[in-house]
C-alpha cells in the first residue's frame, strides 16, 4: 500500500511480487554520480538521503568502483573457514583508528548490534556472573529489525504483532542519567546507546550524558555499547561521533556508511570484551567477505585521508548554519534545525512527509524520521555549491508550504 505518492512521476508499476513491508516513493533511479541520482524518467535529484546514510561517498565514487570491480575479477567469497587478507587489513585499520582492539564482520547494522548483545551476555557469563544479561537502552533508539534489536529499540510500532518480546531490555529516557543509573540492577549487563539517534529524529546526546554513561558503566562493571551504525564513519566530522565526548565504549556497532552502498557491518570491541567470543561462539557466512571488505578498505582510504574529516566539519557547519537560517525564516513550517556535521534534521511544524514530498518535487531527496523530523544525510564529499543548491530547494519548499497554510 502506498500511503504517500508525493508526485505523479509516472514511475514504476507496483508489483505484488515484492512483500509489502515498505511504503515507497514513486520513483526509481537509473544511475548516480557523486551527490546526484538520475531517475528512470530523466529527472536529476540531489541525494541528501544517501539511501539512509549509506552512500557516504556519494554514488559511484571512482575509488570505490575500482576497488569493487578489481576485487570482483579476483575472488568474491571464500567463507571464514579461511584467512581473508582484505578482512584482516580492514580490521587492523579500524583498530588503529579507534578505541577497539578487535573487529567482527557481518553484513548489516542489526547484525553488528546483535553481535554486541551476544558479547555482553557472554562477557558476564565467562566472568562468573551469568545472571547479568539485561541491557539498558534509550527511548527513541533504533537498533535494527531482528527480534532482539526490536526489543532493544522498544518502538511499539516495530514490536506490534511480534510477541513475545525478547527478554532482557530496559528502556530509560534518552539523556536522563539519573533514571539510567536507577535502572541498573544486579542483572544488568550493558548499556546500549546511539550517540546521535537517527531514526528517532536526529537527537544528539550531550557530551555530559556520554561521559556519564561511561562513569555508570565503570561504576557497575557494565559494558558500554555505542550504536554508531548511522552516526559513524565520518558523518559528524569525526570518524565516530562519540569521539567528540572524549570517551570510548567497550563495544560499538558500525555498518551503513562503512560500505558506501555495499552491505557490510562490524562490531568493534576492546580486547577484554571481545575475549568473550571464542572460536565457534559466533559467526556469519558472508561476514567480512573479500568483496565487502575490499570496498570497506576503499571507503577508509578516502575517509581517513588527510584533511577529509576537516572538510566534513567545514561543509557540515556551513550546512547547519543554512538550516538554522531556514528554520528562523519559516517558523510555520520548521520548528527547529538539529544535528551535527552532515547528520542534520528539520523538526517540522507541518507534517514531515509533506515537506519531503515538496523537496522531491524540487529535486532533493531526504529521509523521514520519528518526532516529525526530515533527515538530511548528504554524502560526505559534498561541496558548498551543493549545500547552496539544497538550501535553495528547502527554502522554496518551505515558502510554498507556508503559503499553502496561510
Ligand atoms: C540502520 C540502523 C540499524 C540497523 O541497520 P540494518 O543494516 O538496517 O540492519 C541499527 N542501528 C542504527 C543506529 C541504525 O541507524
Amino acid at each position: 500500500m502506498l500511503t504517500h505518492r508525493p508526485v505523479p512521476f509516472g514511475g514504476q508499476p507496483v508489483t505484488a511480487a515484492v512483500m509489502a513491508t515498505y511504503d515507497r516513493y514513486d520513483v526509481a533511479f537509473e544511475h548516480g554520480e557523486g551527490a546526484y541520482l538520475y531517475a528512470t524518467d530523466g529527472r536529476r535529484f540531489l541525494d541528501f538521503g544517501g539511501g539512509v546514510a549509506v552512500t557516504s561517498l556519494g554514488h559511484c565514487h571512482p575509488h570505490l568502483v575500482e576497488a569493487l570491480t578489481d576485487q570482483a575479477g579476483r575472488v568474491w567469497h571464500t567463507s571464514n573457514l579461511y584467512h581473508i587478507p582484505q578482512q584482516q587489513r580492514l580490521a587492523e585499520r579500524l583498530v588503529a583508528a579507534t578505541f577497539a582492539d578487535r573487529a567482527f564482520f557481518c553484513n548489516s547494522g542489526a547484525e553488528a548490534v546483535e553481535c554486541s548483545l551476544k558479547m555482553a551476555r557472554r562477557f558476564h557469563d565467562r566472568n562468573g556472573a551469568p545472571e547479568r544479561y539485561r541491557v539498558i537502552t534509550c527511548a527513541g533508539g533504533f537498533h535494527g529489525r531482528t527480534l532482539a534489536t526490536i526489543a532493544a529499540g522498544a518502538s511499539a510500532k516495530m514490536l506490534d504483532g511480534f510477541d513475545p518480546v525478547v527478554e532482557g531490555f530496559d528502556q530509560v529516557p534518552f539523556g536522563n542519567l539519573n533514571e539510567l543509573r536507577a535502572a541498573v540492577g544486579p542483572e544488568t549487563a550493558a548499556i546500549l546507546v546511539e550517540p546521535i539517534q537517527g531514526e528517532g529524529g536526529i537527537n544528539a546526546a550531550t557530551v555530559d550524558f556520554l561521559k556519564g554513561l561511561r562513569a555508570v558503566a565503570d561504576e557497575f562493571g557494565l559494558l558500554l555499547i555505542f550504536d554508531e551504525v548511522q552516526c559513524g564513519i565520518g558523518r559528524t566530522g569525526r570518524l565516530f561521533a562519540h569521539e567528540w565526548a572524549g570517551i570510548a565504549p567497550d563495544a560499538m556497532a558500525v555498518a551503513k556508511g562503512l560500505g558506501g552502498g555495499f552491505p557490510i557491518g562490524t562490531c568493534l570491541a576492546t580486547e577484554e570484551a571481545a575475549a568473550a567470543l571464542t572460536p565457534g561462539s559466533h559467526g556469519s557466512t558472508f561476514g567480512g567477505n573479500p568483496l565487502a571488505t575490499a570496498v570497506g578498505n576503499a571507503v577508509l582510504d578516502v575517509v581517513l585521508a588527510e584533511g577529509f574529516l576537516d572538510h566534513v566539519r567545514a561543509v557540515g557547519e556551513d550546512f547547519g548554519d543554512r538550516l538554522a537560517e531556514i528554520a528562523r525564516k519559516h517558523p510555520d513550517v520548521v520548528a527547529e534545525a538539529r544535528g551535527f556535521g552532515l547528520m542534520r534534521g528539520l523538526k517540522c511544524v507541518v507534517e514531515n512527509k509533506a515537506l519531503i514530498a515538496r523537496l522531491i518535487e524540487g529535486g532533493l531527496l531526504s529521509v523521514p524520521a520519528a518526532d516529525n523530523v526530515v533527515r538530511l544525510l548528504p554524502p560526505l564529499i559534498i561541496e558548498t555549491a551543493q549545500v547552496d543548491e539544497a538550501a535553495a530547494i528547502i527554502d522554496a519548499a518551505c515558502a510554498a508550504l507556508a503559503a499553502e497554510a496561510a
